[in-house]
């Protein structure tokens, strides 16, 4: 019988890779209402925002008023991703709690969604490094499409663990690696494979895992890193979000639905579901449109219908 972990975490992202991929608008005071409904959930460490450049993701062009504007929850940890020095420098005046740096695994995803190649981006991220050091700032390292690229399909599992050790090279380290399978291209098999190559590789590494559900394999995957013992868990609430390369598709794992499964497996995440759920209404109140979330339409496991 396998073995499970006892205990989750998880960063709730839907605030910012849910909404930066979200067509509509959500003014300033309702992402700061939701970031605060969050935090009231039992949720302890919760992806706000981006500094990016306006231009490039308008969606997060109020991301330094959010943060001005959110309460801060005792005990929640509230984060910010940023793409370079100047997004380092925004978060640091920010006050966040800890950082998310990115990078691709894959030259084709890295060179759209950044314009650098892999190798400047890891000099870029050394500065940026450099910059949190400074502030003291924990970060995380996050490779995107580590299990797959919409460009060049299958990613080496060599070239993953060469830009995470490239990573861990890094002064300061990051305090955890994320992999990231960015547009829903990752297999249970796959995960299983990629996360034991990785602890076998860094196994004193913390390894956090970051699924979309693009194509339905979202928990399949996550019962395949706990499999393997892992506890670090990114999703987001109501599954908000989209995905830029394909029109229609679904976003990140959804929060309530992980959950509910976590749950109902014995595994505790210190989350309110009820509470939760409400969360993932009032976000679908704000982007207007029907969320992906199975358990915001079917209720949790543990309410009974009444028998009559
Ligand atoms: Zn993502």
């Amino acid at each position: 019988m396998a073995n499970y972990p006892a205990q989750v975490s998880i960063r709730e992202v839907g605030p910012r890779d849910g909404l930066q991929n979200e067509s509509v608008w959500v003014p300033t005071e309702q992402k700061i209402e939701l970031i605060n409904a969050l935090a009231n959930t039992g949720l302890k460490r919760i992806e706000a925002v981006s500094f990016v450049h306006p231009k490039a993701i308008p969606q997060m062009r109020d991301a330094a008023e959010v943060v001005a504007g959110i309460e801060r929850a005792p005990g929640v940890s509230y984060s910010a991703i940023v793409p370079n020095a100047a997004g380092a420098n925004r978060a640091v005046a920010a006050g966040m709690d800890e950082v998310e740096i990115f990078m691709s695994a894959s030259e084709s995803h890295n060179r759209k969604n950044v314009r650098m190649a892999v190798a400047e981006s890891l000099g870029a991220a050394q500065q940026v490094a450099r910059i949190l050091g400074e502030a003291k700032m924990p970060f995380d390292a996050v490779i995107s499409t580590a299990f797959g690229c919409p460009y060049e399909g299958d990613v080496p599992v060599e070239r993953v663990m060469w830009v995470a050790e490239k990573l861990l090279e890094l002064s300061p380290k990051p305090v955890r690696i994320t992999l990231g399978d960015t547009t829903g291209m990752a297999n249970p098999r796959l995960v299983d494979r990629i996360v034991g190559e990785f602890q076998d590789k860094f196994p004193d590494v913390t390894l956090s895992l970051h699924f979309h559900n693009t194509r339905g394999s979202g928990l399949a995957n996550v019962l395949a890193g706990l499999q393997r013992g892992v506890t670090y868990f990114d999703s987001s609430l109501g599954g908000l979000g989209g995905c830029p390369y394909a029109p229609g598709a679904t976003g990140n794992i959804t929060t309530e639905d992980l959950v509910n499964m976590l749950h109902d497996m014995g595994i505790q995440t210190g989350i309110d579901l009820e509470k939760l759920l409400e969360c993932a209404r009032l976000a679908q109140s704000f982007v207007g449109h029907e969320l992906p979330s199975q358990v915001l339409k079917a209720g949790p496991r543990t309410r009974l219908t009444p028998f009559h």
